[in-house]
């Protein structure tokens, strides 16, 4: 007889009971210290310099959440009105609405179809003299290729603000993703690859002038308090949320390479199905915040998935020129490969914790689903 097993996407009950203790001893220490946010207490400061120490940048400024560590970014480089930030026309909608916050214009521009980041030579034909900054997006928890990027930028004269959400610990040519750029941007979200207990995020930097400037807007605009030198926001992170980051973020390479492992497994499972499995380009380390493959029959697929208790996940089912909130100026058929990915994309869960044979329940099934078909 099967059995019948239940792999969801991710499992965040299974990650805090693994942590439990030392996360309820960080947090009653917050609850009885009295001191709940960032100017009053020292979390998020201890956190700020660990995870700075980790990526490899001289400074790290917490925030309230990564669509808050990519708009402050884009504030503190003074962008806005009138500029343009190219963007990859398949991501999650923070990355574009930040661009939106400041008055900018998102430009977008399709991704390459094995790596599903941006696509290197179709950004330099975006560029126009309005162009201020490329934001690049490290999606599923593989880097876009840095290196063509950063020389593109180089060329230009342009700001690079990576958005890191999905790619905590992800490395390019042996260097870790939000410290090419003048900002990383990380979010804390729950999910990610590093999680807080609610929302928040990072902004990685090695410019100290920059570092100052996001500390000054995700703030209120104050260096001081009660002199507010510039427009700013109240977009800063939790102590709880520092404390908590901080109990997670030494355990964070060893969840990596446990969502590594489960993926490496599935390429293994996965060889000879006609599933296109994804890559991992020399010199670059992914980091699976989600394992995503392009699935003929894919819907098809997904539904066999669900009724064998298997979660699975399209990101996204709707890619920016078809949000309506862009599809005034936008178009789908503009971005061929988005589209076709659009229509493929699944991803299957990997998440520290599963098991071999979790992974072997959720690949078994991919391989009957195909052989019922008889493809
Ligand atoms: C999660 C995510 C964000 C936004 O982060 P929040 O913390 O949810 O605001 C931005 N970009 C990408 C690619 C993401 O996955």
């Amino acid at each position: 007889m099967q059995t019948l097993r239940k792999v969801p996407l991710d499992n965040l009950r299974l990650q805090y009971e693994e942590l439990a203790d030392d996360i309820n001893r960080a947090t009653l220490e917050v609850w009885q210290s009295g001191k709940y946010v960032l100017t009053q207490g020292t979390q998020v400061k201890t956190f700020e310099a660990a995870f700075a120490a980790y990526i490899g940048t001289s400074h790290a400024m917490g925030v309230s959440s990564g669509t808050a560590a990519l708009h402050l970014s884009l504030a503190a480089l003074g962008i806005g009105s009138g500029d343009e930030v190219i963007v990859p026309a398949n991501t999650y909608a923070a990355t574009v609405f930040a661009i939106s916050y400041t008055g900018a214009t998102p430009v977008l521009v399709d991704v390459d179809p094995r790596t599903f980041t941006m696509d290197p030579t179709l950004v330099r034909s975006a560029l126009t003299p309005r162009t201020k900054a490329l934001l690049p997006v490290h999606l599923f928890g593989l880097p876009a290729d840095m290196t063509r990027l950063m020389d593109i930028a180089h060329d230009a004269g342009l700001a690079v603000v990576e958005d890191c959400a999905q790619a905590h610990g992800a490395e390019w040519q042996g260097k870790k993703v939000g410290s090419f750029g003048v900002a990383g941007c990380f979010s804390f979200y729950p999910t990610k690859n590093l999680g807080a207990h609610g929302d928040a995020g990072i902004v990685t930097t090695s410019d100290g002038e920059f570092a100052r400037l996001v500390r000054r807007f995700r703030y209120m605009g104050q260096d001081v308090k009660y002199r507010h030198e510039v427009v700013g926001f109240q977009e800063r992170m939790d102590e709880v949320q520092g404390a908590v980051l901080s109990v997670k973020l030494p355990h964070l390479d060893r969840w990596n390479e446990q969502r590594r492992y489960q993926a490496q497994r599935y390429n293994e499972l996965l060889a000879g199905t006609p599933v296109t499995t994804p890559v991992e380009p020399g010199g670059s380390k992914h980091v699976y915040y989600v394992y995503t493959v392009r699935a003929p029959e894919r819907d098809a697929l997904a539904e066999y998935l669900t009724a064998h208790g298997i979660e699975t996940g399209r990101f996204y089912p709707r890619a920016i020129p078809e949000q309506p909130a862009y599809a005034h100026d936008h178009h789908l058929e503009q971005y061929p490969v988005t589209a076709a990915i659009q229509r493929d994309m699944l991803s299957l869960p990997v998440f520290p914790g599963y098991s071999d044979d979790d992974i072997a329940y959720v690949a078994r099934h991919v391989r009957a689903f195909y052989e019922e078909r008889g493809s």
